[in-house]
This record gives C-alpha cells, structure tokens and sequence, in this order.
C-alpha cells in the first residue's frame, strides 16, 4: 500500500468479506451508496463506448430509490442520453389501490415524473429501442424497490438484457441483502448496496459498494473512476461495517421473521378494522406476501431449533410499508384538503409510535417508521410517493410490542383527526380494542 486512497487495508478486509458474500469476483467500497451507483454508471459508460458505435441509453424501473432514481434522470441529461423506463414484475397496482390513489399517480405520470407505470416491461422497452438501432449501456434494477417494494425477477431480466445485448445489468440489492439473494448468481454483471443499511446494520456509517461478477473492462473503469473520482470509504467506517456484517445474517434473519410475522398481524388488523366499521383503511406491502419475489429468495437449511417440520426457509427482508387510502371521511371534495389530513394523519401516527423510532433510514437494529411523502416532497401534490405511504424498518425488537405500538399510533393519530373541523367523525373507524 502506498496511499489511502486508491488503497487501504481495512477498506480491503470489507471489501474481501462482502465480495465473498455476493460470490463476485471483486468489491469495491465506496463513500455512501449514492456514490457507488455514479460510479457505476460512469464505469458502464465509459467501456461501452469504447465498443459500441450506436447510441446507448440507461433503462430504470419505474419505482426505486427516489434519489437515485433522480440521479439517474440528472446524470443522463447531462450526458445526452436517454432514460428508458420498464415497469418492475409487480407494480404498485397489483395490490389493489383505491382509486384516489390511481388518479393521484395517473397525474404524477402525466408530468412526466415517476411512478407508476412505463405500459411496458423490461424485454419490450429493450426490443424497442434495439429496433431503434439502440443498446442499453445499463439496466439497472432495485429489488425490492424502496419503499414500495415493487420486485424484479432478476433471472427474467438478465435474460432479456442478454437477448437485446444489453452491455451491463446493475442490481441495488440494499434492501435484500446477500442473505436473501445473490444477484450476480443470476446473472447480473454488478451489484450494487447502500453499505449504510443492512450491510453495516448500526445507524453509524455512511458507506456504499459494489461487487462484480468477473474483473472485465467495466470493473477497471469503476476502480478507475473510485480512485481519481475520489469517493473511497474512510478507514475507521470500514473497521465499523466489517464489525456489522459479523453479524448480519443473525440480523437478516431476525428481521425477516418478525417482519412477516408483522405483516400478516397488520393484514388482519386492517381486516379487524374493515369488518367492525366497514373502512377500507390501506394495504400492507410486504415481499415476502408477494409469491413471484419469494421464489427469488435463497434457501437456507432450518438451523435445530426450528421445529415446524421443513428442512429449508427462504427469508425475505425486514422493510416493509403501511400505506393508508384516502378512509378518513373528509366533509370536502377538494383534493388539497384531502391530502393535508392524510398527511397529517400519517405524520401523527409515525410519531406516536414510542418503540418505532420516527427517522430516516433502514436496516439498522432498530425499528424505524417515516412518513415518506414528507421526506421525499413536502408540499408538493405531484408526489414520487403515495401520500399515505409509512415505510418500516424492522428492527430486532419484541413482535408483539413493536405490533402493539403500530395499533396503539393509529388509533391515536384517528383520535387526533377526529377534534379537526373537516372530519366527519362519525365515519371514522372506533377502537373495538379499548
Ligand atoms: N439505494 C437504496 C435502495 C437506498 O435505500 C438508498 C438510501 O436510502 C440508496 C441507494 C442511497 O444510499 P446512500 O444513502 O448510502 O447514499
């Protein structure tokens, strides 16, 4: 080693361990995950055009991350290159939104901004371009895609990148993990964390990485482009995200059944709350209930104490989200007023909650729930994000507290909309529990 910041040896040993995690070739570790997906770009493109005579372009899915989904539209526009969005292999839809929702996203999509839907998936937006005499220098996939949890199939889409000669698939698999699903098994040539998750699994470090599944000329422009770009990980942060991912499968574990657990609680809770008051008060996403993302995940044997018969348990991660409809029985029809009490409600509950803390991030070891509209657009009504959307992190907390917590925020935060003029109280669901 002779200077820091191309190399370092603690940096390394992260390094080491992830890339053996992930089954790649090599890892590279990075300042934050933001900085991580610019080098990857920036690497893809500069090896493509080496090779390709035609124009490129960057296909993304139509829900991830919403800043890096930003970032790619930004990063593309200065590079005069087009985006290509595809839908992911369960969209939003499919868990069956009001139709207030519907129109809020059919507006959203009118703008031109995100989500929602492209009409199209991945194979037809490549086909079509490639008739254009066009190839994807990047396809970049989010599964599960924050913080609606949308999944690609991972296999289904590498191969229809091969079959349009796409030159390089990059998977954010953040939220999954490699204890859920090694992306680059199933063919993608990259992936991709936000290291500051999971991966570190402690709230204290800001970190990204990606890993690749062979060292080719895509890789040598990553290094490349980490190295003078300079966007390396601290030393110290490095000491702390090797000690986390000690102990990352405990926790990936943990996470994941409580969290199912959790999800089928607050289904039936919803339904509890439909059957006693007729209000169809929102819908939980949770991958894990979504079969097409469960058959992606990796089996792990039953370690001796499980006793429920099987031999092999997928797990399927720790996020998932409440999303509330438009239930609250607003004496208006006027969509602003609506959307100000759903938010407000939903800023209510996010904070009553007293084991849920009230904050940004995820993975960590503590449970964590946020109001995603009033993080990604406040004030705005043409959101990224449904209105009603609470994203939760889940921790390593007691199940039955950390549920008891989200039943006691919801029907404070319906007691609070009950003192406001605009609510028709009497249509709001009462606790049958108290
Ligand atoms: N990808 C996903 C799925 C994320 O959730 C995040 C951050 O929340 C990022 C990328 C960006 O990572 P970072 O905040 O480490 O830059």
């Amino acid at each position: 080693m002779c200077y820091a910041r191309p190399d370092n040896p603690s940096v390394r040993a992260a390094e080491e361990t992830l890339r053996d995690l992930e089954g790649g070739a090599d890892c590279a570790l990075f300042s934050s995950g933001m900085a991580a997906l610019n080098a990857a770009l920036e690497g893809a493109r500069r090896a493509c055009v080496e090779t390709t005579p035609t124009r490129v372009f960057v296909a993304a899915p139509t829900c991830a991350y919403f800043a890096v989904r930003f970032r790619i539209v930004e990063w593309c526009a200065s590079r005069n290159l087009e985006v290509v969005s595809y839908d992911p292999d369960v969209p939003f839809s499919a868990h069956g939104l009001d139709p207030s929702a519907e129109e809020v996203r059919e507006e959203s999509e009118a703008k031109g901004r995100r989500s929602g839907y492209a009409g199209k998936s991945l194979r037809t937006a490549l086909r079509e371009q490639r008739e254009l005499g066009r190839r994807a220098m990047m396809v970049w996939i989010e599964s599960p895609a924050n913080p609606e949890w949308d999944h690609v199939d991972i296999q289904r889409a590498v191969d229809a990148a091969r079959d349009c000669d796409a030159f390089c698939v990059c998977v954010d698999a953040t939220v999954a993990t490699p204890i859920i699903m090694n992306p680059l098994a199933m063919g993608a040539d990259l992936v991709m964390h936000s290291a500051t998750k999971y991966l570190n699994g402690h709230g204290d470090v800001v970190a990204g990485a990606l890993v690749t599944r062979v060292e080719d000329e895509t890789w040598r422009c990553v290094t490349h482009e980490r190295k003078l770009g300079g966007a390396t990980l601290g030393a110290f942060d490095a000491y702390l995200l090797s000690r986390g991912m000690r102990t990352l499968e405990l926790r990936v574990k943990r996470q994941s059944a409580t969290a199912l657990w959790l999800a089928n609680a607050l289904k039936d809770f919803i339904d509890k709350v439909r059957e006693d008051s007729g209000v169809e008060a929102g819908v939980v996403l949770y991958p894990g209930l979504v079969p097409g993302f469960v058959k992606q995940c990796k089996e792990h044997d039953v370690e001796e104490h499980d006793v429920d018969g099987s031999t092999k348990r997928t797990y399927h991660g720790g996020m998932m989200s409440l999303c509330f409809y438009d239930f609250l029985g607003l004496r208006t029809d006027e969509k602003k007023v609506r959307v100000e009490r759903l938010v407000a409600f939903c800023r209510t509950f996010a904070t009553s909650c007293k084991i849920w803390t009230c904050a940004t991030s995820l993975g960590g070891f503590e449970s964590l729930i946020e109001h995603r509209y009033s993080v990604e657009e406040p004030g705005s009504m043409d959101p990224f994000v449904p209105f009603g959307l609470l994203r939760l992190s889940v921790g390593l907390e007691n199940r039955r507290e950390l549920l008891e917590d989200l039943k006691y925020a919801f029907w404070h935060a319906l007691d609070d909309m009950r003192g406001r003029d605009t609510v028709n109280a009497d249509s709001l669901p009462k606790s049958q529990e108290q």
